[in-house]
C-alpha cells in the first residue's frame, strides 16, 4: 500500500476516478459497462463512495461488489470510502472486514454527510464523532494494512468556516494515521493554491489531491457549487451562462475551463495527481484528460 502514497508524491501526472453505488440494477449495469469502457484511461486508482449525500444504503450492489468489479476491470486495488454516519462500532467492524476480505488496501475515512432526513449530523450510539476517531480506530485494528486518506476543504466546511480551525482538524486526521488528503471540489485555483500553502505552513506534509468536478450540465453545476458552498469564479459564470441551454456547448466550455484549471494546479501547485468526481459518467472526464494530454495510447 506504500505504492499509492509514493505514486501521489511522484512528479509524473496521474489521476483517479470516484464512482458511487447506483440506485437501480440498471444503473449498476450501466456503470459496470462504463467502468469497462474507461479501462483504457489507466487511472492510478479508483474509489467508491459510501452513502454520499446522506442516502441510506441501497441493496442493488453492495460497496464490496462494486469494489470487486473495479478491481477486476482496472487490475488495481480500489479505495473504499467509509463514514461514521449511522454506523455502530459493529457495523464499522463488519465494513472493514469486508474490505479486508475483498482485497481492498485503501480507505477514505470520513465523518459522513448527515442522513437526508436530518439537517444536523449526530453521532450513532457506540460509533464515532469525527473522521479522526475512525482513522485512529482503523490504525488500531489493522495497523498499517490499509492506506488511509481523509477529506480536506479548501473553501471551508458547512459546519466550520474558520480556515485555520479546519486545517488544524485536517492535521489531527493525518496525525492520527492518515497519509493523504483528497479535497472537496473547487473552481477557484488561486484560492486552492493559497490553502495548500497554509496547510504546508501548518506542517501538513502528506500529498494533497485536488478533487476535480467536471462540468457536464449547467443546472447540476450550479446546484453542486451551492450544496458544497464553494466560490465560482466570475469567468466560469460568464462563460457558462452564455451557453447554459445547450448541453453540448456547456460540456465543451466546461471542459476548457476545468482543464485550464488542472493545468494551473499542475504548473503552479506542483501537484501531479488529479482526482475526478466522475459522477459515474465517462465523457466529461475523458475530454478533460484528452485536453490535458494525459491519455496513453
Ligand atoms: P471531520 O474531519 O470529522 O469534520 C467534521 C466536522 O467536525 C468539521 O466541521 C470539522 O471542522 C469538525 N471537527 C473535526 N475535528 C474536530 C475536533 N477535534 N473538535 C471539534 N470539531 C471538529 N460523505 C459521505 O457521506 N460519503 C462519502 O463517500 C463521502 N465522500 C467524500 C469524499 C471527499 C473527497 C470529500 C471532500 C467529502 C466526502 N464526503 C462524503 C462528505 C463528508 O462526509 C462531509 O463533508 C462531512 O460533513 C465531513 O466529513 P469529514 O470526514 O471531513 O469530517
Amino acid at each position: 500500500s506504500e505504492v499509492l502514497q509514493d505514486n501521489l508524491r511522484n512528479e509524473v501526472s496521474s489521476f483517479s476516478f470516484e464512482y458511487f453505488v447506483p440506485k437501480t440494477a440498471q444503473g449498476v449495469q450501466n456503470l459496470y459497462d462504463r467502468i469497462d469502457r474507461m479501462k483504457d484511461l489507466h487511472p492510478l486508482f479508483a474509489d467508491v463512495t459510501w452513502n454520499a449525500g446522506g442516502t441510506s444504503r441501497q441493496g442493488v450492489a453492495t460497496t464490496t461488489e462494486m469494489i470487486a468489479k473495479v478491481n477486476k476491470a482496472y487490475g488495481l486495488s480500489t479505495c473504499m470510502h467509509l463514514t461514521c454516519t449511522g454506523m455502530s462500532r459493529e457495523a464499522i467492524d463488519q465494513a472493514l472486514l469486508e474490505a479486508y476480505n475483498g482485497g481492498c488496501r485503501c480507505i477514505l475515512a470520513l465523518r459522513g454527510d448527515p442522513p437526508l432526513e436530518n439537517e444536523k449530523w449526530e453521532a450513532t450510539v457506540g460509533g464515532f464523532l469525527y473522521a479522526r476517531d475512525l482513522v485512529s480506530y482503523i490504525r488500531e485494528q489493522y495497523d498499517d494494512y490499509f492506506e488511509i486518506g481523509v477529506a480536506g476543504y479548501p473553501e471551508g466546511h458547512p459546519e466550520e468556516h474558520d480556515h485555520e480551525v479546519l486545517i488544524d482538524h485536517l492535521k489531527e486526521k493525518l496525525d492520527a494515521g492518515a497519509s493523504f488528503v483528497i479535497t472537496q471540489m473547487f473552481y477557484d485555483v488561486d484560492h486552492f493554491l493559497d490553502w495548500v500553502d497554509k496547510c504546508r505552513e501548518k506542517g501538513i506534509t502528506a500529498p494533497i489531491v485536488p478533487g476535480i468536478m467536471p462540468i457536464s450540465n449547467y443546472a447540476s453545476f450550479v446546484r453542486r457549487a451551492k450544496w458544497c458552498e464553494i466560490n465560482v469564479p466570475p469567468e466560469f459564470m460568464l462563460a457558462l451562462e452564455r451557453v447554459k441551454d445547450d448541453d453540448a456547448a456547456v460540456r465543451e466550455v466546461g471542459a476548457e475551463l476545468v482543464s485550464d484549471m488542472c493545468k494551473a494546479i499542475i504548473e503552479k501547485g506542483h501537484i501531479y495527481h488529479l482526482h475526478f468526481y466522475t459522477m459515474n459518467l465517462e465523457k466529461s472526464t475523458r475530454v478533460i484528460l484528452e485536453r490535458l494530454g494525459l491519455l496513453r495510447n
